[in-house]
């Protein structure tokens, strides 16, 4: 559980700092369009607490808040592609991490779309 010295993107958008388009929210969790989409849905779900850098983090301190992101996850695919979904957590700079703030990339696709292609979100 570390707390960076300065708020992350995502503290400055729960906190209205900057736009985002937010698709859902609730007393603990934030979950907005990713602003550089990997696939035709490209949600991320996002705890609002700073608290934890990464899902290793959060499942260790409060696991009932990892399940609400997954039950996010899933109620936000049911909304916008069809109920099935990948769902990513970026774990470390070399695995693709650049917000150390815990957030879920739930990836689907579109309607009439077909399978999602495997692929990175690393840079
Ligand atoms: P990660 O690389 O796993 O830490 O994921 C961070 C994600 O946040 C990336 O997919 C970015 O495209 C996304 N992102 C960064 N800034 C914004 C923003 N202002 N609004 C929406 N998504 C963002």
């Amino acid at each position: 559980m570390t707390g960076s010295a300065s708020p992350s993107i995502f503290t400055r958008i729960i906190d209205r700092e900057i736009p985002a388009d937010i698709v859902f929210e609730s007393e603990s969790l934030i979950a907005i369009r990713d602003i550089a989409p990997q696939a035709p849905v490209h949600l991320l779900v996002i705890p609002k607490t700073p608290q934890y850098r990464d899902v290793v983090e959060l499942a260790a301190g409060d696991p009932g808040l990892l399940a609400e992101v997954i039950a996010t996850a899933k109620s936000l695919a049911d909304e916008h592609c069809g109920g099935e979904f990948r769902l990513v957590f970026n774990t470390g700079e070399s695995a693709g991490q650049t917000v150390f703030h815990v957030h879920a990339h739930v990836l689907g696709e579109g309607e009439g779309t077909q399978t999602l292609t495997e692929q990175t979100l690393g840079d």
